[in-house]
């Protein structure tokens, strides 16, 4: 067994551990694997361990890399994009990724719509929101979200997903598990508007806080050191 497959195997375990604890079924919650300064060849290695869903970070890496990987591994997964977009490169990403998890503004959600449109394909989408507040992170405020997400919902051409955020950057897991129990209940105010009901996916939890995440109801984690190792700096 490659290390690869071996951290893929763990990590399965260590979701189901943290399902197990809040009585839900490990089958709820998808793994995606963060795939930032991967080669190719380490991409394909987690997906031979079982991952079926990709995250990329950079538009300029997705359109290098994804080729190589499609090559090696032919279909079997869907490709997400979990970065910061421009729009100038709304093009470039739908080349690549079925999924954008990061919208955060209409305007990029309008670029995704015409582009979907244009290209005659449904593009599906996560809203991404900044629960922590932290300056230096993406995302609309909370108090923002469920109308940007109603928003988005409503263009052509677009699947609303769910909501998807980054936990907040503390020592204290008390700050972090309220931030994702703030996306718990923005989801369910969500679903509960019958124009997004639809939307149940909550995307949430990375290699240091995924258990956390768990608990407050993610459907799906992020996954990159974890799975790979430290990133090259
Ligand atoms: C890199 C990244 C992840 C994974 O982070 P790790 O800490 O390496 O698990 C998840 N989500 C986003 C948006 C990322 O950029």
């Amino acid at each position: 067994m490659t290390d690869i497959a071996a951290r893929w195997a763990e990590l399965e375990e260590r979701v189901a551990r943290a399902c197990a604890v809040v009585g839900r079924s490990a089958g709820e919650v998808a793994i995606l694997a963060a795939v930032k300064t991967r080669p190719p060849e380490q991409v394909v290695e987690v997906l031979a361990a079982g991952a079926r869903v990709l995250g990329h970070n950079r538009a300029q890496e997705l359109a290098a890399v994804e080729p190589r990987v499609r090559e090696l591994w032919p279909g079997g997964y869907e490709t997400h994009f979990i970065g910061a977009l421009q729009t100038n490169k709304v093009n470039q990403v739908l080349r690549h990724a079925t999924c954008v998890q990061s919208v955060d503004r209409i305007e990029l959600a309008g670029k995704l719509s015409a582009a979907a449109c244009r290209l005659e394909r449904t593009v599906e989408v996560f809203v991404e929101v900044n629960a922590s507040g932290e300056p230096t992170k993406a995302g609309v405020a909370p108090e923002e979200a469920l109308d940007l997400a109603g928003a988005v919902a409503a263009l052509e051409g677009l699947r609303l997903r769910g909501l998807m955020t980054i936990g907040a950057n503390s020592p204290d897991p008390g700050v972090v598990r309220a931030g994702f129990e703030e996306m718990s209940r923005l989801s369910a105010e969500l679903v509960g508007r019958s124009a997004t009901a639809g939307a149940r996916e909550l995307s949430m939890g990375m290699s240091g806080d995924l258990d956390l995440a768990v608990a407050a109801g993610a459907t799906m984690v992020r996954v990159g050191t974890a799975l790979f190792g430290p990133r090259p700096s």
